[in-house]
């Protein structure tokens, strides 16, 4: 590779119409290999209707954003996201593509990937530079392994990064050059149209966006004792999160469940309680700003992820609390 790398890196905007939390993640990551390894970062915001947004998103990390915003882009469709993506690579030239790992990413960073001819790996978590190459890590073997990956050759290195990975960047650090980017659409390549995204009304829609996430385990011993989760929730504007021990034994949906094999969060503040801190639970929420935890285990997983922890019997201290939350609030 030449000295330095140029770093391209994709936002997408929520269905509030705000950044993903991972948009501002991949900010973080590509500054992280810049200032290892020299180059600059290029943020490209895809969607219709994002402009505004997008300008805000790029002052939290790029030296130049690139701004996407067409009605083929609305929904991103992998067809259409796809094509806006390889004309921005073809344009800017990038050493690096940090690609969101959400549905959308991993629809059309493969078909980008296959029509540059190059390879893409998916589900990245850590980035490194090691001997003036970039390398990768991923979790493989169900989250029971780490294995880490080199990029080599001349083509860019392509690769979707998984939610809750990086810190959020916060927007107002850099002063980016802002353009427009024109796609050549062809409407005969456009093989789906996005219909309509509606918000399915409960908590687990919030998760994603949450700013605080209350999560409960097997910890709370029945199910009705999750009421407990649910009013520390309420009582802080929270989401409500589960471990896959409880999503299991059928106490909460799935849609609830956190980690590997259920959502990604990274809010500002995650409270887990009666949660053992599984790798497999803590790959989905180790992203958050601030995590505190209540498990009367002091020698629980958790405890060497949290910010804050309380070690002690859950059933005391979380009714306890919530009602130190309303005291406060009222
Ligand atoms: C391939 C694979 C994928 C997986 N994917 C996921 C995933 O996506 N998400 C996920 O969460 N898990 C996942 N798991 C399961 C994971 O390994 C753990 O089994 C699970 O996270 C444990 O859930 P838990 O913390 O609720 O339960 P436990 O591990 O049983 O922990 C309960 C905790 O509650 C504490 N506790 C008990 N009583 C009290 C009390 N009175 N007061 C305070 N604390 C108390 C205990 O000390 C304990 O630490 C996966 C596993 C595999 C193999």
């Amino acid at each position: 590779m030449k000295r330095g790398m140029d770093v391209l890196v994709v936002g997408e905007a929520a269905i509030s119409g705000t950044p993903r939390p991972i948009a501002w993640e991949l900010l973080t990551a590509a500054r992280q290999v810049v200032d290892a390894a020299g180059g600059t970062v290029t943020g490209l915001f895809l969607g219709s209707g994002i402009a505004a947004v997008a300008r805000e998103w790029g002052t939290a990390g790029a030296d130049r954003v690139i701004i996407a915003d067409d009605p083929n882009l609305d929904g991103l469709m992998a067809d259409a996201a796809a094509a806006a993506l390889t004309r921005a690579i073809a344009v800017t030239k990038p050493d690096v593509v940090l690609i969101p790992g959400t549905t959308a990413g991993r629809d059309y960073a493969p078909m980008v990937a296959a029509r540059l001819g190059t390879g893409l790996a998916a589900d990245c978590s850590e980035l490194a530079i090691d001997d003036g190459t970039l390398t990768a890590t991923r979790s493989v073997l169900g989250g029971r392994a780490l294995t880490k990956i080199r990029f080599l050759g001349d083509d860019p290195a392509m690769m979707t990064i998984r939610p809750g990975s990086f810190a959020k960047a916060e927007p107002g650090a850099r002063e980016p050059a802002f353009e427009t980017l024109q796609v050549p659409f062809a409407p005969d390549d456009l093989r789906m149209e996005h219909i309509e995204t509606s918000p399915k009304g409960s908590s687990v829609s919030r998760l994603d966006s949450a700013d605080i996430v209350v999560s409960g385990g097997r910890g709370l011993k029945e199910p009705i004792q999750f009421a407990l989760v649910e009013d520390l929730a309420n009582a802080l504007g929270a989401a409500v999160g589960a471990t896959r021990a409880v999503v299991d034994a059928g106490w909460r949906p799935h849609q609830e469940q956190i980690g590997q094999t259920g959502r990604s969060v990274s809010p500002r503040l995650y409270i887990a309680i009666g949660v053992s801190g599984a790798v497999q639970h803590n790959v989905g929420m180790q992203g958050s700003d601030y995590i505190v935890a209540i498990n009367r285990d002091p020698d629980a997983p958790i405890f060497k992820i949290a910010s804050f922890g309380i070690v002690g019997d859950l059933f005391e201290i979380v009714p306890a609390l919530t009602a130190e939350v309303r005291n406060v609030k009222t």
